[in-house]
């Protein structure tokens, strides 16, 4: 058995990595220093049809499964994280659309997501309720035609930007979880504003803000799905989104090991290339191992959720291992750099804080663990 990728999945991880480079490469370091989210990258990536893939073509789409939008991150994660980080939050709100959605919401919005160049985000976090997102306390009450909607949302990537966010509050408080619905929210909506932006440690061009809900009305047709979905709605998109942050934690990586392998053979220490210590070899070797060993949870992952199987406990382990093993590698890379390595000259040092969040957003490690301790032990 070996991870076989076909021709179109080759020729897109072409096109992904040549974008990366000439894209996602030249302005990584800036996008981090300014935390400024990159405008002008998204536009390219809508042109790319990065931005519809998953989504099939009679909805604006490039059509494509998990494989192919795993494959596209991770390629611009080994160059720049938060772009591919703003590339895979932005695709649940479409997945969201085409999995739950009625003909008309996928009509009007998928178009507009895909290849029409607007931005969307999904609201679940509160500021009381992150891992426990049963715990949120936005409501929604029913006004006449409309979602009188009021509440707010806290750390949601790209919540700035959005033309269109994926709201959950709850439409009957009394049903606890079951209450929870998921409600369009456009950006013009009245009563909704933006409140923080972060000032983040890593990942800094994603922009990651504050959503305020005061009386803000939308109406009842933009509701997804039916009303007390919300949760489940939430559950099964995260199970997806996570072997997207899988990806990019892959990506983060490889593209670490890449730098310590051009670092080992440029730098000289002892009259000769540190390529020749051997401690400094085992360092590749484990770091070289370990990625091939997530590349392969990613990719299983993505080939079930692709076929339509269970894919759930996969998920959380692909991300859960490729979170862990993103911060072991660039850890080591960075060690690998020396005290360059700390420096903001090299991107090692933005690779290490990128890398963190990989292992807190779209679930923590602990919340997998207690996924995949529940899916083993039955
Ligand atoms: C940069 C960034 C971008 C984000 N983007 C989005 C977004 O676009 N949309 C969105 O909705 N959310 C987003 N989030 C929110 C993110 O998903 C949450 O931060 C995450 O789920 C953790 O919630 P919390 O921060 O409230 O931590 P808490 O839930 O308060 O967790 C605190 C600690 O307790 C541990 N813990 C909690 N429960 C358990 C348990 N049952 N067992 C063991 N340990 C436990 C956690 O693992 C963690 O270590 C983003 C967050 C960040 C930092």
């Amino acid at each position: 058995m070996e991870i076989k990728f076909s021709k179109a999945e080759d020729k897109i991880r072409e096109v992904a990595k040549e974008f990366a480079e000439k894209e996602a490469a030249p302005i990584a370091e800036e996008i981090d220093k300014e935390a400024k989210y990159p405008v002008e990258t998204f536009k390219k990536m809508v042109s790319c049809g990065f931005t519809g893939i998953g989504v099939p073509v009679e909805y604006g789409g490039s059509g494509g499964d998990d494989i192919t939008k795993c494959i596209v991150v991770e390629e611009i994660a080994k160059k720049c994280a938060a772009t591919a980080g703003i590339l895979s939050i932005h695709g649940i709100f479409g997945q969201c659309i085409l999995n739950f959605g009625t003909e008309e919401q996928k009509k009007e919005y998928l178009p507009k997501v895909t290849n029409g160049g607007m931005h969307g985000a999904f609201a679940l976090t509160e500021p009381n309720a992150g891992s426990d997102a049963g715990a949120a306390k936005t409501r929604a009450i029913k006004q006449g035609e409309d979602y009188i909607i009021n509440g707010t949302k806290c750390f949601i990537t790209g919540g700035a930007h959005a033309d269109y966010t994926i709201v959950f509050a709850l439409t009957d408080p009394s049903k606890g979880l079951k209450g929870l619905s998921a409600i369009i929210v456009p950006k013009d909506a009245p009563g909704f504003s933006i409140g923080k932006t972060e000032d983040k440690m890593g990942i800094r061009a994603s922009e990651t803000s504050e959503l305020i809900f005061d009386n803000c009305r939308v109406p009842q047709k933009n509701l997804v799905g039916k009303e007390g979905l919300g949760f489940k709605i939430a559950m099964i998109m995260l199970d997806g989104a996570r072997i997207g942050v899988a990806a990019q934690a892959l990506g983060i990586a490889e593209g670490a090991l890449d730098e310590s392998i051009k670092y080992m053979h440029e730098r000289v220490q002892f009259g000769a290339p540190i390529a020749n210590l051997q401690g400094l070899q085992w360092y590749i070797a484990e770091m070289a191992t370990k990625n091939e060993c997530a590349k392969w949870m990613v990719y299983r992952a993505a080939s079930l959720k692709a076929q339509g199987l269970p894919h759930s406990k996969e998920a959380a382990m692909a991300k859960l291992n490729a979170s862990e093993n993103a911060r072991f590698v660039t850890n080591l890379a960075l060690q690998i750099h020396g005290g360059y390595g700390y420096m903001k000259d090299y991107p090692l040092e933005r690779m290490s804080r990128d890398a963190k969040i990989t292992e807190i957003y779209e679930g923590t490690s602990e919340i997998h663990k207690v996924v995949i301790a529940r899916a083993v032990l039955g």
